[in-house]
């Protein structure tokens, strides 16, 4: 069927945060049609799923959820499904679901409408859209994800991501910072596969380090700005200052593993005595920073050494958050083929050692706070967020529901719920009214 007009899009993202601005700039394209968004599955009719396909749990849940849209669908509604899984295996999902009316890649088009304005006219190769320039509406929440860089230089072992996603393609400064105006939020959160190294794959015009820049003039614009997953090689020290002077101290380090000869079969940089130095750097320039890591478990080779160096490491980082992820064996990756694959069961043990540890870690970082006064960000009725936590990925402060959404508040923190806080109080935007 062709929608236009009066007609309704849903739209459902799985994944990562980059995958949400991938969402946010379809949206961008269906608005200007006359679609208008619903959050009503069954009232929708074009319900687009944007898929994540980065571990096979990912790809699990993908399937669920297309599956299920498809049983709440009205009938008549186009079902699309693009995002990574599109991407990477578009042609068997095309074969093995058929309920799904098109499945289309990065940048293609969403409805026929669309489909229709992409048939070339003349002989030469339209170009595709393309996703990161695409326009994006205003934020309907007080921050947003900015994603300032597609693709990947690295050949990280276990990831499959520059294999689908490409080479690093970086943003323009200007077109980022258009960007960040135009979604009118109070934090922007800075992402890209490999955020630190924004700009190498422009030399001329931008080069190494260009993050530094990117960060000041972002920060310039906005109240908070946050950056997601940094390599830790290009954690240098320019840009630790950067981040300080932010006033968000928040330090997302993408360290992966600890265990030197383990890291070098992952085929990363650095070791746990490395990284312990730079988080000890950090701490000696701001004891208030808050610092999260993800770490892989079970990758091939993983000894009960390597597992017990990093527990060591869990213990004496104390870093505030972690998310351990069990090794999934991804076709096309160096890690596929490699020897000395863990056992399923001994990975998941390893996993929930490492689990329990990092929750009680987080949860006395958690008690610690209680009696403080922190400065936060209202996101929605009765939830705010100090610099401490990033948006969907750690916990909450809940705050009193009269505070206002895009307002920032002192509250005082009154108990803790494992990762999230209580608080009391708070001063109204206009400054004279005060919550007890
Ligand atoms: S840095 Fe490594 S893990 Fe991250 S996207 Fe690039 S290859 Fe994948």
């Amino acid at each position: 069927m062709t929608v236009q007009g009066d007609g309704h899009f849903y739209v459902e993202t799985l994944g990562c945060p980059t995958n949400q601005v991938a969402s946010d700039k379809f949206v961008g394209t269906l608005l200007p049609d006359g679609l208008v968004p619903t959050d009503d599955a069954a009232a929708a009719d074009v319900v687009v799923v944007n898929t994540c396909a980065f571990i096979e749990e990912a790809r699990k849940e993908s399937i669920e959820v297309i599956l299920q849209l498809d049983e709440t669908r009205r009938n008549g509604s186009r079902l699309v499904v693009t995002g990574c899984m599109a991407e990477r295996y578009g042609d068997e999902l095309a074969a093995e679901l058929p309920e799904v009316d098109a499945v289309v890649g990065f940048g293609g088009a969403i409805t026929e409408q669309q489909q229709r304005r992409l048939i070339p006219v003349a002989e030469a190769p339209m170009p595709t859209m393309d996703l990161l320039n695409l326009h994006r509406p205003p934020a309907q929440r007080p921050w947003s994800y900015v994603k300032v860089a597609e693709g990947c230089n690295r050949s990280c072992g276990f990831c499959a991501i520059p294999s689908f996603r490409g080479s690093q393609r970086s943003r323009d400064t200007a077109s980022i910072l258009e960007e960040v105006r135009s979604l009118q939020a109070q934090e922007i959160v800075l992402v890209a596969q490999d955020l630190a190294s924004y700009g190498v794959d422009r030399p001329d015009e931008l080069g190494s380090g260009s993050i530094v820049p990117l960060v000041k003039s972002v920060a310039a614009e906005v109240d908070r700005v946050r950056l997601l997953y940094l390599y830790p090689s290009d954690l240098s020290d320019e840009l630790i200052d950067v981040i300080l002077d932010t006033d968000v101290p928040y330090f997302d380090l993408s360290l992966q593993h600890v265990s030197k000869p383990l890291l070098r079969r992952m085929r990363r940089w650095g070791d746990g005595d490395r990284f312990l130095q730079r988080i000890s750097d950090i701490r000696a320039a701001q004891p208030d920073a808050t610092m999260r890591s993800n770490f892989i478990v079970g990758y091939p080779g993983e000894t009960d050494d390597d597992h017990a160096a990093l527990v060591d490491f869990v213990e004496e980082a104390d870093l505030d958050w972690c998310g351990f992820f069990a090794f999934s064996r991804e076709v096309g990756t160096y890690a596929y083929d490699l020897d000395g694959q863990v056992d399923a069961n001994l990975m998941h043990e390893r996993l929930a050692e490492l689990t329990e540890l990092q929750d009680a870690i987080t949860a006395g970082k958690r008690d610690a706070l209680i009696g403080e006064m922190v400065t936060v960000l209202i996101d929605e009725p009765g939830i705010g967020r100090s610099h401490r936590e990033a948006p969907e990925i750690d916990g909450v402060v809940h705050v009193d529901a009269e505070l206002q959404a895009g307002s920032f508040v002192e509250v005082v923190i009154e108990e803790a719920w494992g990762p999230d806080l209580v608080a009391v109080g708070g001063v109204m935007p206009d400054g004279d009214e005060e919550i007890r």
